[in-house]
């Protein structure tokens, strides 16, 4: 029996987890829940943000569902040494799971162009799975430093971490266009050969079927904004996916609507890309799409059930036509969007 790990978390992560993990529920009722603290409330609890109850459970799992962390900015969490606030248990969790890989998927679903900063035309046909290497670059490589009036940091990569990034965008392509698109700055930078070479060899080598473009970070910046429609999958290094990934998230007009995995060769992390939203949290109108569109990821990543991912993708498409939170223009509840989702599942068996 496939075991996830649900952590509601702080803020508004409650209440769009307990409409996630209906939906789950619905479409795999033979998936075992075990619900686990994280972040603020765990600390208040265990003295932790990241208990170990939770550590033993989610290296013990097959997924793990996340809400969100961190309270308001005069919280009190706030005032703890750092490695005790609620942003530091979710640091703490990304690391024992080793997850390597962020993925987020950017679409305007129909009905919502009107939200989109894009104009509707080019809205309609935003489609593109962002993955992007998270844990090497020049966040983590040791060669960093301030050395009297001059600084510098390092991009490094090995091409195993370059290897096993790809791997994750090409599997994911074969779910979808079977399109990638490699992004770095080859005609400056000589990781980004390292990085060009190893994708195209894996690419020759393995995953014949998918169509491997390779482009300058610069020139996609661009294009993601003029004509997004020309990318499937886009596979970039720590530092480029976190500004193409930024700005690929404002395109679809609230951040309630945008879910995310983190994958390593371990379980899985799924979670909305939004924070805890304390001017919203308890009031009962959070959007849950992210969390729920993450259970879908979830099922397409880690339980290997793709048929029931698109079901759900579908049934929020049908529900956001009936019912709409505030962030989208609505006037409709949590519990009521989460409702309309399971109505359409219903529909759809
Ligand atoms: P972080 O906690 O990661 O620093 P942040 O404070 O930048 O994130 P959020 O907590 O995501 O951002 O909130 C930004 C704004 O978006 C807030 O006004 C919040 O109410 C709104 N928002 C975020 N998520 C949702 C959601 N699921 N439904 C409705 N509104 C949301
Ligand atoms: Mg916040």
């Amino acid at each position: 029996m496939p075991r996830v790990v649900v952590l509601p978390g702080d803020g508004i992560g409650p209440e769009v987890c307990a409409s996630a993990a209906e939906v789950l529920q619905k479409v795999a009722p033979d998936v075992e829940l075990d619900y686990q603290l994280l972040g603020g409330g765990a600390y208040d609890q265990t003295g932790s943000p990241f208990p170990d109850a939770t550590r033993e459970a989610v290296m013990n799992c097959d997924a793990v569902l996340l809400g969100t962390v961190g309270g308001a900015q005069n919280s009190p969490w706030n005032a703890l040494p750092r490695p005790l606030r609620p942003e530091s248990g979710l640091l703490q969790l990304r690391k024992a799971l080793g997850v390597y890989a962020n993925l987020r998927p950017v679409k305007v679903m129909p009905g919502l162009e009107s939200l989109s900063p894009l104009r509707e035309d080019l809205a309609r046909q935003v489609d593109v799975l962002i993955v992007r290497e998270l844990l090497g670059g020049a966040y983590f490589d040791p060669r960093r430093a301030i050395e009297g009036d001059s600084a510098y940091n390092t991009i490094g990569y090995s091409k195993s971490e370059v290897d096993r990034v790809a791997r994750v965008a090409f599997d994911a392509a074969r779910t979808r266009k079977k399109e990638v698109t490699s992004v770095d700055k080859a005609n400056v930078l000589e990781v980004s050969e390292l990085w060009r070479g190893v994708v195209q060899n894996l690419r020759d080598t393995e995953y014949p079927d998918i169509k491997l473009e390779h482009e300058y970070v610069d020139s996609v910046a661009m294009l993601l904004v003029k004509t997004p429609g020309r990318y499937d999958v886009i596979v970039t290094e720590n530092l480029f996916g976190d500004i193409l990934s930024d700005l690929a998230a404002v395109i679809p007009g609230s951040l309630g609507v945008m879910p995310s995995a983190s994958l390593g060769d371990g379980p899985g992390l799924y979670e909305p890309i939004h924070g805890s939203a304390p001017d919203i949290a308890g009031k009962g109108i959070a959007n849950p799409t992210g969390t729920i569109l993450s259970v879908a990821m979830l099922l397409r990543h880690s339980l290997n059930r793709d048929a029931e991912a698109r079901r759900i993708e579908a049934a929020v498409q049908a529900a956001l036509e009936e019912v709409r939170t505030p962030d989208l223009g609505g006037k409709g509840t949590t519990q009521e969007l989460g409702a309309a989702v399971l109505k359409a599942l219903g529909r759809a068996d």
